[in-house]
């Protein structure tokens, strides 16, 4: 399952809509924090990044599940507060 941060193929945490948009809200930035692979943001222009958080916190990324993989995930935890919300697909 691809992440649906970086695009990465081995993604196996479900973070629900309402904890990601949390975290966005209290400055999850997976662009500043270089998840975002050069391929990937050499083609977002400019103003994709605040469209990007905008869309998660109540648009249209807004009303899925999000699935991240190990290398987002340790990022993404310190804006899971109060505490980090996600499970585990079990295998
Ligand atoms: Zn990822």
């Amino acid at each position: 399952m691809p992440c649906d941060v970086c695009n990465s193929s081995r993604a196996d945490v479900v973070v629900k809509p309402e904890i990601m948009s949390r975290a966005v809200r209290q400055g999850f930035n997976p662009f500043t924090l270089g998840l975002i692979p050069a391929s990937l943001s050499k083609l977002a222009t400019p103003d994709y990044p605040a469209k990007w958080s905008r869309q998660a916190m109540d648009g249209i990324l807004s009303h899925s599940d999000w699935t991240i993989c190990d290398t987002c995930l340790p990022k993404l935890t310190p804006y899971l507060k109060p505490r980090p919300w996600w499970r585990r697909y079990l295998a």
